[in-house]
């Protein structure tokens, strides 16, 4: 798809690291497949993807960590 940002760029399928925190927990997610823009850079993850990041995180959070690298898998 095209880019919105800078709407010059195409966007390619890749990878990349998403970092979620809040006061007490960083969760740091590696491998997440995202589309990323071939000009500038700007990253796009599908809600879907969205969505198990999230649930995934509020598990991780449940038991009390303070920091995790995690690699993302569907
Ligand atoms: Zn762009």
């Amino acid at each position: 798809m095209k880019c919105a940002i800078c709407r010059n760029g195409a966007t390619e399928s890749g990878h990349t690291t998403v970092v979620l925190e809040n006061d007490r927990t960083t969760l740091v997610f590696k491998n997440v497949p995202a589309e990323i823009c071939n000009n500038c850079g700007e990253e796009y993850i599908s809600s879907d993807t969205n969505k198990a990041l999230l649930n995934h995180a509020r598990a991780e959070l449940s038991r009390g960590i303070t920091l995790e690298m995690l690699s993302y898998a569907v």
